[in-house]
């Protein structure tokens, strides 16, 4: 059978960062973590993620013996400044759809697996930090993130992909522990704009921005919606702030043409206007926590971001979606953005539409929108 050091040149040779080797045991630290109420982490089952049941290896490949953990660096090329500040990094190049970047890694990986006599199975619902770091490949941050301990410059920026094998191998020493440095006086909390990062590795997970752009059930709270800024999926604030990041982040990247295509795609005032074509076609396949029959989400959220951004070149964006768009939601965050950018023309628009308006959302909202504009 092939040896340890055989899988991790294969691993360097696919182009991981790093690999990492750990037991079959279950996960019970984590499993006590789900079942504690104050984790609130009760959505998750609700959205049919089985995370609990998936703290055992042995119930994503029955006669597992050994875990593999393969890190993966999301951030390899440059973003383009108009994605970085309404998207978080790590959906930009998630291939889980499209299947033409890690996938392909990963398969090629298990291909050598089993041209090997090793039988593997992944399981996206596995913890994956946490198999991470008991496989020594990563430890955590006050930001509740996985950094590397080796490859990637040690940052953020990762993926881990856990593999359940048939072959029992050596485990390596894990690394279940936080690792900030004592002098950073919690910058990721402070920078918090949600308040969602509690502390010492605590996260309230349904306040976090992330959680909120895609999985928000209503028209976004009034309270939440200049913290939440231009992020319209995801959000990276703490990890831009975090030190531990910076020698990832000064690096110099390629840039990439995929990207730039995105940039050009994923305008606000493209994913304003988006109708069911354009959604399925350039939208859902890089971004799928969302699917058409909640495409009122994508829309509120970039006409909160148009508004946020103090830009005026949305105001004409935001008057056609405040007359014409079907959803109420995205209609009266319409009106609200139009009262962050102000002016005449908002002004206009918003008294015209009020008179029409047959929703009571809608018209609080160009109320609370006027009373601003007028003061
Ligand atoms: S991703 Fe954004 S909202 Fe979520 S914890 Fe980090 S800074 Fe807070
Ligand atoms: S910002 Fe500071 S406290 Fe937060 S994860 Fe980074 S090093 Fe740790």
């Amino acid at each position: 059978m092939i040896s340890r050091a055989d899988i991790i040149a294969k691993a360097e040779e696919i182009g991981f960062e790093d690999i990492g080797f750990t037991g079959i045991e279950p996960f019970t630290s984590q499993l006590e973590f789900l079942r504690n109420p104050d984790a609130r982490y009760g959505w998750t089952e609700k959205i049919g993620l089985t995370l609990e049941k998936n703290t055992d290896p042995l119930i994503v490949l029955e006669d597992g013996k050994s875990l593999i953990v393969l890190l993966h660096s999301y951030l390899q090329s440059a973003i383009p400044v108009s994605l970085m500040g309404n998207f978080g990094r790590c959906y930009l190049n998630d291939d889980r759809v499209t299947r033409d970047g890690l996938a392909l890694r990963v398969k090629e990986f298990r291909i050598f697996l089993k041209e090997n006599g090793i039988n593997s199975k992944l399981s996206p619902a596995m913890p994956d930090k946490l198999a991470a770091a008991r496989a020594g490949v990563g430890t955590f941050g006050k930001n509740c993130l996985l950094y590397a301990s080796r490859g990637a410059l040690k940052s953020s920026f990762i993926f881990p992909i856990v593999i359940v094998v048939d072959a029992e191998f050596e485990a390596d020493t894990p690394s279940v522990k936080t690792d900030c440095p004592h002098w950073c006086r919690n910058a990721c909390i402070a920078a918090c704009p949600t308040r969602a990062l509690l502390g010492n590795g605590k996260i309230d997970s349904q306040r976090c921005i992330s959680y909120l752009t895609y999985h928000g059930k209503e028209l976004t709270p009034l309270e939440l919606r200049e913290p939440m800024g231009m992020y319209i999926y995801g959000c990276d604030r703490c990890q831009n702030v975090c030190p531990r990041n910076t020698p990832r982040l000064s690096l110099h990247m390629p840039d990439d043409e995929k990207l730039a295509d995105m940039s050009e795609k994923f305008s606000p005032e493209k994913l304003l206007a988006m109708d069911k074509a354009y959604f399925e076609t350039f939208i859902w396949p890089r971004m799928f926590y969302m699917s058409y029959k909640t495409i009122w989400k994508w829309k509120m959220n970039a006409a909160r971001a148009m508004g946020n951004s103090l830009d005026r070149k949305y105001i004409p964006h935001l008057i056609r979606a405040v007359k014409e768009e079907d959803d109420e939601r995205v209609r009266a965050m319409a009106a609200w953005s139009l009262g962050k950018l102000g002016g005449d023309d908002a002004c206009s628009a918003l008294r015209e539409v009020f008179t029409e308006e047959k929703s009571d959302m809608v018209k609080e909202e160009i109320t609370g929108a006027l009373e601003k504009l007028t003061v």
